[in-house]
């Protein structure tokens, strides 16, 4: 059984994808092809903002948007605690102080009160100038823009939502990737939407960080003209391979993939309902992308115990993620590492995450669920 079975998909869309590729090899577009550009449009379309902006991978796709703020030394950017390093390392890269905020329980994301508490303290504080909040749709679940939304608009900070796990997931229609002033995505390989190697994309609605985007992707050039340069920039581009995968995979995800994903994970809700495990829980009108699917073991689970009794029968399992980021070595004896996330230290011991893909069968489902349990109950 794989975690994510990306083999299983290629084998299902070879002939688009074989014939795409090759028609990139003919024509020896490698760089900015006219797939690149027939990718932008669809996915802008697809999340329903003005513009996309492709680049190399998610961690640039953060970074870039930074840039495009001018975030820099002395500003504090709010971050989720339980995620991904580059939702952090990227504002840092940038020069600024990350200043991680706890998550919930439930949802895995940014717990806006505890948001609204740490940008005052900060303020209080008058050390670090308040610019930005990163949010993270973990796990594929978007995080709570409704109330993130209004709290930064209170505090005059930018939006920036990170949908590198986020990417197809909505609330009320509205898709992730749309609810940043600048949200930006992940094309990595085990993405909800990957594709062959690394790839970024930028969202936004706002046509003047479109071109300060389009510049910076490209060495800070002017308009077109990649040899007359007005800012430092960086060399951040999808690859027309990469973008001549996508196309069809997209196509996929949008017809069938995600629907089938979100299958799954309602059949290992199903199966695991009426144990002690803690599921995730996805609202009344939101949908997840289901990057992951993460349950929390009760307190005196031996995971790692359970995980290797599980990989005896084949099972691969994930703990996503061991480490709050504001224990990363990367910050120690920084401001970054003063943070109170007491809900992220807690679920780092009894996070596990699931095999979870739109190509799994529901033998395999049940497969998990039996040896699970069989340890849990034990
Ligand atoms: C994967 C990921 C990224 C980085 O994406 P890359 O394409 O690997 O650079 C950023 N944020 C989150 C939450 C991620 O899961």
């Amino acid at each position: 059984m794989e975690f994510r079975d990306l083999k299983k998909q290629y084998q299902v869309l070879k002939s688009e994808i074989d014939a795409n590729i090759a028609e990139v090899l003919t024509s020896a577009r490698f760089i900015s092809g006219s797939q690149v550009k027939e990718l932008e449009q669809k996915l802008a379309e697809y999340v329903g903002v003005k513009h996309c902006i492709t680049c190399g991978n998610g961690t640039d796709a953060i970074t870039l948007a930074m840039m495009t703020w001018g975030i820099d030394e002395g500003d504090a950017v709010f971050v989720p605690d339980f995620t991904f390093f580059s939702s952090g390392e990227c504002p840092a890269y940038e020069g600024a102080t990350p200043i991680y905020v706890d998550v919930e329980k439930d949802s895995y994301n940014m717990d806006p009160a505890k948001l609204e508490i740490a940008i005052q303290k900060i303020i209080a504080e008058g050390k670090y100038s308040p610019k930005a909040v990163v949010a993270v749709d973990l796990f594929g679940r978007p995080a709570d823009y409704a109330k993130i939304r209004p709290i930064c608009h209170k505090y005059g900070l930018l939006l920036m939502e990170d949908g590198a796990q986020g990417f197809g997931g909505s609330i009320n229609g509205k898709m992730a990737c749309s609810f940043g002033d600048i949200s930006t995505t992940s094309f990595f390989p085990a993405k909800p939407l990957g594709c062959y190697g690394d790839g970024g994309a930028i969202f936004t609605d706002n046509d003047e960080w479109a071109a300060v985007l389009r510049s910076l992707t490209v060495h800070g050039k002017s308009g077109d003209d990649k040899y007359n340069n007005i800012r430092i920039g960086m060399n951040s581009r999808l690859d027309t391979i990469q973008a001549a995968v996508l196309l069809p995979k997209l196509e996929a995800f949008k017809k069938y993939e995600l629907a089938a994903v979100n299958k799954v994970a309602e059949e290992y809700t199903k199966r695991l309902n009426n144990s002690c495990l803690t599921l995730p829980i996805i609202p009344d009108g939101m949908i997840s992308s289901w990057a992951q699917y993460t349950i929390q073991l009760p307190e005196k689970t031996d995971r790692a115990g359970l995980q290797a009794h599980l990989k005896s029968f084949g099972i691969p399992t994930m703990v996503y993620y061991v480490k709050p980021m504001h224990l990363q070595g990367a910050f120690e004896g920084m401001a970054s590492s003063r943070a109170d996330c007491e809900v992220t230290e807690h679920l780092c011991k009894c996070v596990l995450s699931l095999p979870i893909h739109p190509y799994i069968e529901k033998e395999d489902v049940e497969i998990v669920c039996e040896h699970l349990l069989e340890y849990i109950d034990e």
